[in-house]
């Protein structure tokens, strides 16, 4: 008698269970409950296994049994997709969040590091030796999905974004098989995964390029948030020098210790500067961000690197949001922000703007698939909660706030996007991207297996 599907799933876990190097869980297993949740902890899915891989082998493995079993297959670093691509109902998940290997070549300027390695890990550990890589703002951002992603960071305007320091990816492919790509060997692959996710395969290392950062001018500014304040802080951003980098994240103050109680609720802008140049002169290049207003707060001080990464995180359910690139915000952007921020019920709300341009524009635009170097700004409008019955409510918000900034259409950036329409995962990768990525889809995943992403559809025919 022929099994039923239930009955193949059940064997194809039974089978990864006694052939995996590193640990497979599974409904019933301790630490199951604990193991299928990611990082937006309102996402409530039950996989049928999530299997802590040890390592390349094991991925192969899975990736071997979920083609096999047709089970679907996600891949999981640091669990920060909003949309939930860490996790699955019914699949395998191949959790990558053992591989904490990390060699340093301080000589050499590089690091072999384990895609399970969180930002702040590896910041800290490099740091130690005075070495860094660019990475996000967050410190539990896995360095696998960040890397992928793109990785705009606090090192954007000096070293461009963290695949722009990606030298070497352990790439474990659709079929499974484990390949190395770089420039010299499988170029194309290369190309598509600084930019494409997990499209093309599942990386389980990188050979990172490491510069020498110990101490830098950096932390948080917090002022008032008026329309000439954020305009102000915009082009105090764009006419400093490369080595200064900032987030300004304008929204509501929220009851934290450092921001007076007066101040509790007011629109705020909290500055992330990161300047990475001769302490001495640090303080020039911040004083035109302290000059436009007094200050709610001032936390910018010499301080080590690794220092930006040290902040609280709170526990977030859910996420609604949108980003897009621009070249400005349009004139009427800093009073929509003003207006909008108070109609959100969200928990945390923030427009988050990034000035860019420096060594990310130095980079031609078809050099990888992360194609929006020519872009000056970064808008990114995200709202989070712990309902998920307030979704339709805050998704409404980002859309309208959208509109009011004139969201040009002209594509967002993978790593913040949710669960999205292909119309708008297109727009993410500009002009001949797509094409292009579509084509090396189709070589390197043609019956779309790695499809738990903002997912790149084979070409056809
Ligand atoms: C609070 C917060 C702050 C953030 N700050 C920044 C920031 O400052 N700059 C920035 O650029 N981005 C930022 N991001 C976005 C973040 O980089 C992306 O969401 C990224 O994909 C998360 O990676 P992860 O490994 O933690 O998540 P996961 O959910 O584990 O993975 C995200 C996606 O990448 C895939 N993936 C992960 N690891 C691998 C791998 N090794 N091989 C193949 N595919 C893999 C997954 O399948 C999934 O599709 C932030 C996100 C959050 C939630």
């Amino acid at each position: 008698m022929a099994s039923t599907p239930q009955q193949s799933h059940n064997t194809a876990v039974d089978e990864l269970r006694a052939e995996l190097g590193g640990e497979l869980i599974a409904p019933g297993d301790p630490g199951y409950d604990e193991a299928r949740h990611v990082w937006f902890r309102g996402i409530d899915r039950r996989p049928a296994a999530i299997a802590r891989v040890a390592g390349a082998d094991d991925v192969a493995r899975v990736v071997r049994r979920a083609r096999e079993s047709r089970l679907e297959l996600a891949v999981r670093s640091g669990g920060h997709s909003r949309a939930g691509h860490g996790t699955s109902d019914g699949g395998l998940v191949i959790d990558l969040s053992e591989l904490k290997s990390l060699e340093i070549d301080a000589d050499g300027g590089t690091a072999w590091v384990g895609t399970g390695l969180t930002a702040g890990e590896y910041t800290i550990a490099t740091g130690e030796r005075g070495l860094a890589t660019g990475l996000g703002d967050t410190g539990s951002v896995g360095i696998g999905g960040i890397t992928l992603a793109g990785g705009i960071g606090f090192l954007l305007r000096k070293y461009g974004l963290t695949i722009d320091d990606l030298l070497t990816a352990e790439v474990v492919t659709a079929d499974g098989e484990v390949v190395t790509a770089s420039e010299e060997s499988e170029p194309d692959l290369f190309w598509a995964i600084r930019g494409g996710e997990s499209n093309f395969g599942v990386a389980t290392r990188f050979r990172l390029r490491l510069h020498e950062i110990s101490e830098i001018v950096g932390g948080m500014l917090v002022l008032p948030a008026t329309p000439e304040v954020i305009t102000g802080f915009l082009e105090a951003a764009e006419a400093a020098p490369d080595e200064l980098s900032t987030i300004a994240n304008v929204t509501l103050a929220p009851p934290m210790p450092f921001i007076p109680e007066e101040a509790h609720g007011n629109p705020i802008v909290m500055g992330l500067m990161a300047y990475v140049g001769p302490t001495d002169e640090g303080k020039g290049v911040i004083a035109p961000f302290r000059a436009l207003a007094e200050p709610i707060a001032d936390m910018v001080r010499p301080m080590r690197y690794p220092e930006l990464y040290e902040g609280p995180e709170h526990e977030v359910g859910f996420g609604a949001g949108t980003n897009f690139f621009a070249d400005s915000l349009e004139p009427a952007g800093p009073e929509a922000i003003l207006e909008w921020l108070p109609k959100s019920t969200a928990m945390m709300k923030a427009v988050q703007l990034r000035v860019l341009g420096g060594a990310l524009e130095r980079v031609p635009n078809d050099a990888t698939a992360f194609a929006h170097r020519d872009r000056r700004l970064f808008v990114n409008i995200q709202a989070m909660y712990m309902d998920g019955a307030e979704t339709a409510t805050h998704a409404a918000w980002v859309a309208g706030l959208a509109d009011a900034l004139g969201e040009d259409g002209a594509g967002g950036y993978v790593g913040f996007l949710g669960d999205e329409d292909e119309a708008t995962i297109r727009a993410a990768y500009p002009g001949p991207t797509w094409a292009r990525l579509r084509e090396l889809k189709r070589r390197y995943d043609p019956d779309n297996l790695l499809r738990l992403n903002h997912n790149i559809p084979p070409a056809e025919g």
